[in-house]
């Protein structure tokens, strides 16, 4: 892990808002999702450029899957910033 992983950079939760790009309402407005450390971890942004898809991350994102928080880069491979708790 880096000496700063930035997984303390909260980057939302709950917004009432639709999915970026369509009409489907996002899961943030249902208050059950949550981002961390957006800049380096964008919503368009896949394996390997996604600073949480590098080993060093491999903890954090099996942590956060083992409390149902679900890693978006391991759902639909990009916006690794965001993690869910739920799927439509
Ligand atoms: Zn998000």
């Amino acid at each position: 892990m880096p000496r700063d992983p930035g997984i303390d950079r909260y980057a939302g939760a709950y917004n009432h808002r639709k999915m970026r790009g369509g009409s489907k309402w996002s899961m943030h407005a249902y208050g059950c999702a949550i981002d961390f450390y957006a800049e380096p971890n964008g919503l368009r942004t896949r394996c390997p450029q996604a600073l949480f898809c590098g080993t060093d991350y491999k903890d954090f994102l099996d942590i956060m899957e083992a409390h149902e928080w679900l890693p978006a880069i391991r759902l639909w491979g990009a916006d690794a910033m965001h993690f869910q708790r739920a799927r439509i």
